[in-house]
């Protein structure tokens, strides 16, 4: 009895003094790298997911203008002191625009923190997502979009335009294809993520199943294009989108083929081959599958 009262307060001691620990512990200064794609691109990067230390939210675009800087998505919660403290390094015009490619905190992070004079623009689908969110509820809803569009925007002219686009479901039923027309520069978001299964976020009318016609409608309209900024990977080309492309098609053919012949996810996963694709992973291509399964079979 008595042994056991004190084996419970060394235990409760242990527990304290961890979170004491814990608590005191100095946190690690954020730091999120940049890459420079034009004299007045740049892209925020630290955006691979898996190391909470490191990863700071989806790739960020900075778009140097003389009004103001537009930035592509503002990365997670958290990250916002870290994204104007790398910014500063490379201009001093205050950010007047944010684009938020689709719904997901990691990309939408920081609105709050650059506040509610600053436009924000989405996708309709996207504004209506965010409203679900905890993080734009109540007093927060003010750092929703303002300007939404269809399937088509311009803002801005000349040098300084930007293009946005909609093709149809894919990562969710929102996602935006950001172009800098006198760049010949695209972001896509996490339509293009990383050269892996897509993630298919169907809670957010994402779709495994429209996705390859959803990204053939982005390589038939958009041509001009030299580099291509994906949601979480380095720097890629027009070539990588249409091999994106070619790649969800394949998976979706071959989930197809295995729900017809009866095969379970894991059957169809393990004999999913992505060898053909060079440099690609194979680590989400269960969830993409299961995606088309869950989709299909409904
Ligand atoms: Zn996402």
């Amino acid at each position: 009895m008595q042994r056991r009262v004190v084996l419970g307060t060394i235990v409760t001691l242990g527990a304290l003094t961890m979170a004491a620990a814990a608590y005191q512990a100095p946190a690690a200064p954020k730091s999120i790298d940049i890459v420079k794609v034009k004299d007045n691109l740049y892209v925020l990067t630290s955006s691979t997911p898996g190391n909470p230390a490191t990863f700071s939210g989806g790739n960020v675009a900075v778009f140097i203008t003389d009004r103001g800087v537009t930035l592509v998505d503002t990365k997670l919660a958290g990250w916002g002191q870290a994204v104007l403290d790398k910014l500063k390094t490379v201009t001093d015009k205050p950010v007047t625009t944010i684009i938020n490619t689709h719904t997901h905190g990691d990309h939408t992070g920081n609105n709050a923190f650059f506040g509610a004079s600053v436009e924000i623009v989405a996708q309709e689908n996207t504004k209506t997502n965010m409203a679900r969110m905890d993080a734009f509820k109540g007093d927060n809803a003010r750092f929703l979009p303002s300007k939404t569009y269809k399937d088509k925007m311009t803002m801005g002219s000349g040098k300084d335009r930007i293009d946005l686009y909609y093709f149809g479901p894919a990562h969710t039923n929102g996602d935006t294809f950001v172009v800098f027309p006198a760049l010949r520069v695209l972001h896509t978001g996490d339509a293009f993520a990383w050269k892996d299964g897509p993630l298919c976020d169907r809670g957010n009318g994402g779709s495994c199943v429209s996705f390859p016609q959803t990204l053939s409608k982005l390589a038939s309209t958009l041509k001009n294009i030299d580099v291509v900024i994906p949601g979480h990977s380095p720097l890629q080309t027009p070539k990588d989108v249409q091999e994106y492309q070619r790649f969800t098609a394949d998976l979706l053919a071959h989930a197809q083929a295995a729900i017809k012949a009866g095969q379970s996810v894991d059957d169809a996963t393990a004999s999913f081959k992505v060898d053909t694709y060079p440099g690609y992973k194979n680590e989400r291509v269960k969830g993409s599958i299961q995606a088309v399964y869950d989709e299909l079979k409904k």
